[in-house]
């Protein structure tokens, strides 16, 4: 019997192959991408595991493609005080705004 943590970490393992081999697919073959990405936030759905924000964001929300900027994704920055990041998925045109600086006051 394993350990929640051994399960945990294990599963993880799975989760960094998987986007992994979606990063190396995505040129070349698009829906196979998605399925690896699609797989792996199922895996951390089901190990209960907080993706960082960082890799999150790395992956569409609404259809899983993997974001690769001039290839799937439009990125934008919107200037100013209060200046944001715009991401758009080219696949499905799912739109995620990032605030680039956090408010200070
Ligand atoms: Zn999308």
């Amino acid at each position: 019997m394993k350990s929640v943590r051994e399960l945990r970490d294990l599963a993880w393992q799975r989760i960094k192959i998987l986007l992994r081999l979606a990063d190396n697919t995505i040129r070349s073959d698009e829906a196979l991408a998605r399925r690896y990405v699609e797989l792996a936030f199922r895996i951390a759905a089901k190990a209960r595991l907080r993706l960082p924000r960082s890799l999150k964001r790395r992956y569409c929300r609404r259809c899983k493609v993997p974001l690769v900027p001039g290839l799937t994704a439009r990125v934008r920055i919107k200037g100013g005080e209060d200046g944001r990041l715009i991401v758009t998925c080219l696949r499905c045109g799912y739109v995620r705004r990032y605030p680039l600086r956090k408010r200070s006051t």
